[in-house]
C-alpha cells in the first residue's frame, strides 16, 4: 500500500496528486473513522482552499459528520478550535509553506494535534480501499458556517503573554504575513498588544504575490529593510498558514531559528521555574545549553514537528519547538503557534531594557554544515549499519538516523523519508570544527558507498 501522509500532513499539487477526488475520500475515511460526529474544517488563503475544502466537506457530510466550517483561519486557530470545542477532529486545507500550486490536508485528532501514525494508517486503509457506500438522504450532516473563530483565537494568545508589560513599551514592529493566514489574525494581536504595526503583505491572496511563502531570508529582504528604515524593534513573518514565524532583530539581522528557539526556550523554562523542552535530535546544542543554564532539561525527537507535539503531550513538558521557526506552548495548545511565538518574542523583549541583537549575542555560538549524499533507498540499510560500526566506541544517539558526538560537536546522518538521499548535518564551535567533522563523516559515507 501507497502511502498518503508524509511528515507533516497529505501535500501535492493541484490538479495533480492533490485532487478535489483525493479530498473527498480523504473526507469519507476520516468521517468513517469518527463515526459520523461533529468535526471542524478551515483552509489558509491557497486558490484551491475552498475547492478542495467543499470536497473534505462533501466526504465528511456523505459520512454523516455535523460540520463546522471556520473559513479562511491560521492553523493554529483551528487546532484552538478543535481543541476548545465539542468535535472529535478536524482538517486543515494547507500546504503550509509551499509555493502556490501546493496544497494539503491536515487530519487533526480532538486535541487538535496531527494524528498519530496509526490512525493515519487506518484512514490511508479505508482510503485505498475506496469501498465506500452511496449516502443516504436520512443519514448525511450538515454544515455550520462558524463565525468568531480568529477573533477567539487572538484573544486566547493575548491571555497567554503580559500584556500590561508589552504594552507599556509601544514596540514598533514590523510584520510580513506573505499573503497567508496570518493576515487575519497576527496584525490585530500586535495592535492590541500596542504595538506601532507595519504590515507588509496581510492582504489574504493566494496567488502569494509579495512572495513565497516560505520564510526565509531572501524571501524577506523587504521586511529586514523596512526594519532598518523604521528604526523598529523587531521584525517578524509568519509561513504560509502561521504555525511558524521568524524575526529580524533591531538591526535588520535575519534570526536563524535555532537562535530565537533557544531564546524563547530559555525564557519560557526560566518563568516555569524549569521543566523540559523537546525538540528534535537535528537542533542546535544552543538550545540545550540554553536551557539547562535557565534551570531545565531537553528531550529528544526524531524530526518532524507532530512527533515533537506528540512527545510533549505524553510527557507534560514545559515547551518544546523546531529550529525553522515552530515554537509549541502546552499551556495554550499542543502545536505549532507563530502568533504566540511572536507575542512570546515581545514579552521577552519587554522583561528587559536589552535589544533583540544584544539577547541574542548573549546565547551560545554554534556553526552548523548541512548537506546530502545521494543514496537509493535499497542500500540505505547497508550504509547507515556499515557508519554504525565505523564510529563503535563513540557517544551516540539513535532517535533519528545516527548522531554521533565528538570532542569539537556532533554530526548528524539521517536518511531523507521522502528523497533517495542521506542527510548529513554537522555542528562545532566553530565554523572549521563543523566543516572538519562535516567533511570526515562524509568522507567515510562516500567511502562506504564506493564499497558496496
Ligand atoms: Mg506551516
Amino acid at each position: 500500500m501507497t502511502r498518503l501522509f508524509g511528515t507533516n500532513g497529505i501535500r501535492g499539487v493541484v490538479g495533480e496528486e492533490m485532487t478535489p477526488d483525493l479530498a473527498h475520500r480523504v473526507g469519507r475515511a476520516a468521517g468513517l473513522l469518527w463515526r459520523g460526529q461533529p468535526v471542524a474544517v478551515g483552509n489558509d488563503t491557497r486558490t484551491s482552499g475552498p475547492m478542495l475544502k467543499a470536497a473534505v466537506i462533501a466526504g465528511l457530510t456523505a459520512a454523516g459528520c455535523q460540520v463546522s466550517d471556520l473559513g479562511g483561519s491560521p492553523s493554529p486557530g483551528v487546532q484552538l478550535y478543535v481543541k476548545e470545542h465539542d468535535v472529535v477532529g478536524g482538517v486543515i486545507v494547507t500546504a503550509s509553506h509551499n509555493p502556490p500550486e501546493f496544497n494539503g490536508l491536515k487530519v487533526l485528532d480532538a486535541e487538535g494535534m496531527e494524528l498519530p501514525r496509526t490512525t493515519e494508517e487506518e484512514i490511508e486503509r479505508l482510503y485505498f480501499e475506496n469501498a465506500f457506500e452511496a449516502p443516504s438522504w436520512n443519514t448525511v450532516g450538515d454544515v455550520y458556517r462558524v463565525k468568531g473563530a480568529n477573533r477567539r483565537y487572538r484573544d486566547a494568545i493575548l491571555e497567554q503573554v503580559d500584556r500590561e508589560a508589552i504594552r507599556k513599551r509601544a514596540f514598533r514592529v514590523v510584520l510580513d504575513c506573505a499573503n497567508g493566514a496570518s493576515s487575519f489574525t497576527s496584525p490585530y494581536v500586535l495592535r492590541a498588544l500596542g504595538c506601532r504595526v507595519l504590515t507588509l503583505n496581510a492582504q489574504p491572496d493566494g496567488t502569494f504575490p509579495g512572495h513565497p511563502p516560505e520564510p526565509r531570508p531572501e524571501h524577506l529582504e523587504e521586511m529586514i529593510a523596512l526594519v532598518g528604515e523604521t528604526g523598529a524593534d523587531l521584525g517578524a513573518a509568519h509561513d504560509g498558514d502561521a504555525d511558524r514565524v521568524v524575526f529580524a532583530d533591531e538591526e535588520g539581522g535575519y534570526v536563524y531559528g535555532d537562535r530565537s528557539l533557544a531564546l524563547v526556550a530559555g525564557h519560557v523554562v526560566a518563568k516555569a521555574g524549569g521543566g523540559t523542552v523537546v525538540t528534535p535530535v537535528s537542533s542546535s546544542s544552543c538550545v540545550e545549553d540554553t536551557v539547562r543554564a535557565a534551570g531545565g532539561q531537553v528531550t529528544y525527537t526524531p524530526v518532524g514537528a507532530p512527533l515533537v507535539a506528540r512527545k510533549m503531550f505524553e510527557t507534560q513538558a514545559t515547551f518544546g519547538g523546531e529550529e525553522n521557526g515552530g515554537l509549541i506552548f502546552p499551556q495554550h495548545q499542543y502545536t505549532r503557534d507563530g502568533a504566540l511565538g511572536l507575542a512570546v518574542m515581545l514579552e521577552i523583549l519587554a522583561s528587559g531594557k536589552e535589544t533583540l541583537s544584544t539577547r541574542l549575542q548573549k546565547l551560545p555560538m554554534y556553526h552548523l554544515v548541512k548537506g546530502r549524499l545521494p543514496c537509493p533507498p535499497g542500500s540505505r540499510g547497508e550504509v547507515m549499519d556499515a557508519l554504525a560500526r565505523h564510529v563503535a566506541g563513540r557517544k551516540v544517539d539513535r532517535t533519528d538516523g545516527l548522531k554521533v558526538f565528538y570532542e569539537a560537536g556532533w554530526v548528524l546522518v539521517r536518511p531523507s523519508g521522502t528523497e533517495a538521499i542521506i542527510r548529513v548535518f554537522s555542528e562545532g564551535k566553530t565554523p572549521q570544527d563543523a566543516q572538519r567533522l562535516y567533511d570526515e563523516v562524509m568522507g567515510t559515507l562516500e567511502e562506504i558507498k564506493a564499497s558496496l
